[in-house]
């Protein structure tokens, strides 16, 4: 039987949706970190502060100082950083995060200058004009070579976009193109805002519930997880054990779905904590929480950059199945309910 406090969907889909709407490439995340931590302000048990890299730490005292935990995920996404202005004033880019480029192919995106303008813009093939290049169009390679940022603004060379205020090194974030569609999330960007939201919902239905959980508990969330230190940093050295919220990957041959949450129990870092990961699966069939079991084949966590910096600690991963993680991505509203249900379950659990 399960007695979790009630959880605000409503509220949920709309942090979500305005977190999507947060452009936050990882070294440029700072809106989507003060977003964040502006939403958890509302809540006075809390004690919120930064990292020295600009991650939010949030520390929820609870009913016994012993044996601290901590929870993480990360609000950093995949995007990118103007490499070189090209001379015909467009911009070559280079990638922050794995993706394939044919994912960001005629997608939108945002060009932050410097000085804290925005330019609006498009990633395009160089040769993008069926008319004029053919059958070339759909047979080039797509690659750092082949893809470049289309500018909305006068420019025909290098030194107009410069003109522009635009240099190497500018951050370009991908137009998230966030749609909710009877119960389905469909955004770049779910990995992994969606577990973000899935926290900050977490929080929000224990504290209205006036719960607190069993074990003084640190939350990291976290902004350099896409490039693989994000959690090196920022959680306690006395936490007995770190739960990592981060997608689940859904595809052929993986048990994962879109409307439920999956126990990661090995990923690319090897297996993680098994005696933890058996209490996270007792947890969801007592609390009655739809789940799966999977092992994701290229795949890294915060958990493992955790353990990877020293950490001498139980490390175990929980998350929504996301279709076409790092592309095109959806999940849905019911493993975003199973996830949240889960987090407080783990916050409640003595
Ligand atoms: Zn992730």
């Amino acid at each position: 039987m399960s007695n979790l406090p009630e959880i605000n969907t409503p509220f949920l889909l709309d942090f979500l949706t305005k977190l999507l709407n947060t452009p936050s490439p990882t070294g440029y995340a700072e809106a989507a970190i003060a977003f964040t931590e502006e939403s958890l302000k509302a809540f006075p048990a809390l004690i919120l502060a930064r990292t020295r890299k600009g991650a939010l730490t949030v520390t929820w005292r609870g009913e016994q100082d012993e044996g601290p935990r901590a929870v993480t995920a990360h609000v950093d996404t995949l995007g990118g950083m103007v490499k070189e202005i090209k001379s015909n004033g467009r911009l070559k880019l280079s990638r922050i995060g794995g993706f394939a480029w044919n994912t960001i192919e005629g997608e939108s995106c945002t060009v932050f200058t410097r000085s804290g303008r925005q330019v609006r813009a498009s990633i395009l093939l160089t040769k993008a004009s069926s008319h004029v290049f053919g059958g070339e169009v759909g047979e080039m390679k797509r690659s750092d070579d082949t893809l470049e940022v289309r500018l909305d603004a006068r420019t025909m060379s290098a030194s107009e976009t410069l003109d522009l205020g635009i240099g190497v090194g500018d951050f370009v974030a991908f137009d998230p193109r966030v749609e909710v569609n009877a119960g389905f999330v469909r955004s770049r960007h779910l990995d992994d805002k969606a577990c973000v939201a899935a926290l900050v919902a977490a929080v929000k239905a224990l504290s209205d519930a006036n719960r607190k959980p069993a074990r003084t508990t640190t939350l990291l969330i976290s902004n350099y997880e896409e490039v693989g230190h994000g959690a090196a940093a920022g959680i306690p050295a006395d936490v007995e054990e770190l739960l990592v919220v981060d997608m689940a990957a859904v595809g052929e041959g993986q048990t994962s779905d879109e409307f439920h949450a999956s126990l990661c129990v090995k990923d690319s870092g090897g297996p993680y904590h098994h005696d933890m990961s058996n209490r996270l699966r007792a947890l969801a069939e007592k609390n009655e929480i739809p789940y799966k079991v999977d092992i994701y084949p290229n795949y890294h966590s915060d958990g493992e950059v955790w353990w990877n910096a020293g950490a001498n600690a139980a490390v175990a991963l929980i998350g929504p199945g996301v279709d076409a993680s790092h592309n095109y991505e959806r999940t849905h509203t019911e493993a975003l309910v199973a996830t949240v249900k889960w987090v407080m379950a783990y916050l409640l659990e003595k």
